[in-house]
């Protein structure tokens, strides 16, 4: 659903250039969950942002369902950031004062969902991610792991078949970081879940693919946890 062939990125500065990504070739399923791994500086944020249309690229294409998206202007793109893609961030990007309800509630409003639409939706994905019962909670007054659902059902609200998320369990202990990569597992059976992470070995167990970048370039592309693996 998601093509990139020839994908190049380049950072000027007023004495500098950086190319942060290399000709990469990538393409995603819906039913993935991909962890993208890398030391720092490899592009792994960048490559999140090419591919949810926050940062532009330079050289190359991207296909989404099929369509190349050479032709989208600015409206285009921020139409697909806002319409295909939930974003899931390490810090979580809540508004601390709003309750639960209306963290979720916001963003859909300005999707064009109706109020009351809204609110029945923000509650149900609530008790999705297991946030049942503090609807009238302030963000700013939830545990890390439960900011950490919230965003997610922010992001889920938003019913898209793309998630991304850039070191989601960067702030989390490890138990709670083990929730939430399970959460996205979950999710992942029916979007394409595109992961961030610096602890690879916490998100290998769920995991479908693993994508290693390595100064702008894939370096290792491998399917994790194959189902078919009994002879
Ligand atoms: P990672 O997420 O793997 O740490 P990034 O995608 O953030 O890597 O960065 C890739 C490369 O691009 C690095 O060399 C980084 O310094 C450079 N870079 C990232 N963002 C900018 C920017 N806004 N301006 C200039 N250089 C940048
Ligand atoms: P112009 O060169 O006239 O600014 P562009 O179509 O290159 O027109 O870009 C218009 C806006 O769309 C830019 O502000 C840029 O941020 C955004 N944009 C362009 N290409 C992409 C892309 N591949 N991903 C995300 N945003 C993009």
């Amino acid at each position: 659903m998601i093509v990139l062939q020839n994908i190049s990125k380049y950072y000027y500065t007023d004495t500098s250039v950086t190319q942060a990504l290399r000709k990469i070739n990538l393409e995603f399923k819906i039913g993935e969950f991909v962890a993208i791994t890398g030391e720092s500086g490899s592009g792994k944020s960048t490559l999140l942002n090419v591919i949810s249309g926050m940062d532009a690229f330079d050289d190359g294409e991207m296909f989404f369902c099929g369509e190349p998206t050479f032709q989208y202007d600015a409206a285009d793109w921020e139409n697909f950031r806002r319409n295909e893609i939930g974003f899931v961030f390490q810090n979580y990007s809540l508004i601390g004062h709003y309750t639960t309800v209306e963290n979720i509630k916001s963003a859909l409003l300005i999707m064009g969902y109706q109020e009351e639409e809204a609110t029945r939706k923000a509650v149900t994905y609530l008790e999705k991610v297991g946030l049942k019962g503090l609807e009238k909670q302030r963000a700013s007054e939830l545990s890390s792991g439960q900011k950490q659902r919230l965003s997610i059902a922010r992001a889920l609200a938003k019913n898209t078949s793309i998630i991304v998320a850039d070191e989601p369990t960067g702030n989390l202990d490890r138990e709670t970081g083990d929730q939430i990569i399970q959460l996205l597992k979950e999710l992942s059976k029916d979007k394409l879940v595109l992961m961030v992470t610096h602890n690879y070995d916490q998100a290998e167990p769920y995991v479908t693919r693993k994508i290693r970048l390595h100064d702008g370039e894939v370096v290792v592309d491998v399917p994790v946890n194959e189902q078919d693996e009994s002879v």
